[in-house]
């Protein structure tokens, strides 16, 4: 099968969620409250759910309200529970959750140590309510640490964010924010490089592929997040043929066939691969340069704004810097740079015009 063209839609957050684990304790629990406060207030919309320690019970928050309005039943709903965490981990990993885990607790659950050398254990965030450090291996923070200092500790930023798949090629894309997009090729292997800023990303995607392409977000610490993207309506119009002007028509004509033509500058007849006049300009006047452009007998194509044109029903495509691939095997193959005027489908030629 070869790919199919898809539009697709990638919306993702940078800031991560966060997890917050209590432990439930009546010594300390005054302590307890007011730094989980003190987050929940400085993270809005980013709390995923509430936890205890020894309890699967996901308690929503959406707004701070929420906490300071239930805490004191669900307190007293989770008394005399054992500080195990394995349950809640386990949850959270079930429900594949990317975020930062944040444990406010005097003491190490009972059963931390099973994972150890996890990716879980790197998004673990320990608010120690307690003098002594909990030591290696324990990513830790002093309880009684400023709110501010703690959200630093938190923040786990994305450093690299790229889309790939089976049989992925970009066609077009829109993405904001834009900035410093690239697209790679390595190992037959078609990537679209977005170095991330800001905190949301939306990205519109026209693409042949396989299977749906994917999203992957690398942060600086714990598992990759990888989102499949949601096929929505064409997002970008159909691409503009042009008309050739009358007078450059011989001039393409030539090109096609590989002859001569008339130059309509000089009068003279030059061969087909003389694109600048011994005696004036550019020959090809009014048709965009260094790109690669599109010709079929009537009209042009200029591949400024698109990244790739697909031809050959899917097989084969062309990139604006005129590199050609061919669909082979199940992979996108580096096949030659176009030559001038080298036919490249049916009734379809194709010239990169640098200058
Ligand atoms: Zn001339």
């Amino acid at each position: 099968m070869p790919p199919r063209i898809l539009d697709l839609c990638f919306k993702v957050n940078f800031s991560a969620p966060i997890a917050l684990v209590l432990e439930r304790s009546e010594t300390i629990w005054e302590r307890i409250y007011k730094v989980t406060e003190g987050l929940i207030r400085s993270l809005p919309g980013r709390i995923a759910g509430l936890y205890f320690l020894g309890n699967t019970r996901r308690y929503p928050i959406s707004i701070p309200r929420d906490f300071t309005d239930h805490i004191p039943g669900w307190f007293m709903e989770n008394k005399g529970r054992v500080t195990l965490i394995n349950p809640i981990l386990e949850t959270l990993k079930k429900d594949g959750f990317k975020g930062m885990v944040v444990v406010i607790a005097a003491k190490l659950p009972v059963d931390i140590d099973d994972w150890l050398d996890t990716e879980v254990f790197e998004q673990i965030l320990f608010v120690r309510m307690a003098e002594e450090s909990f030591g290696e291996p324990y990513n830790e923070i002093d309880g009684s640490a400023r709110i501010d200092s703690i959200m630093d500790v938190l923040e786990n930023p994305v450093r690299e964010v790229f889309v790939a798949g089976k049989g992925f090629a970009p066609i077009c894309y829109e993405v904001n924010p834009a900035d410093r997009i690239k697209i790679s090729y390595e190992d037959s292997e078609f990537r679209l490089k977005i170095p991330p800023h800001g905190e949301k990303l939306e990205i519109h995607l026209k693409a042949l592929s396989e299977g749906i392409p994917r999203l992957h977000m690398i942060r600086e610490r714990g598992a990759e997040e990888i989102v499949a993207g949601k096929e929505e309506a064409a997002w970008f119009c159909k691409q503009q043929w042009q008309r050739i002007p009358e007078k450059l028509k011989p001039v393409i004509e030539a090109g096609i066939s590989k002859g001569y033509y008339r130059c309509p500058q000089c009068d003279e007849d030059h061969k087909y691969d003389v694109l600048f006049c011994p005696y004036g300009d550019i020959v090809l006047k009014g048709i965009p340069l260094n790109t690669c452009v599109l010709f079929t007998g009537e009209n042009y194509l200029p591949l400024s704004e698109w990244y790739a044109y697909p031809l050959g029903n899917g097989r084969k495509l062309i990139t604006r810097e005129g590199n050609i691939y061919d669909w082979e095997t199940g992979e996108w193959i580096f096949s030659h740079p176009v030559s001038l005027y080298e036919r490249i489908d049916n009734g379809v030629w194709g010239l990169y015009h640098r200058i």
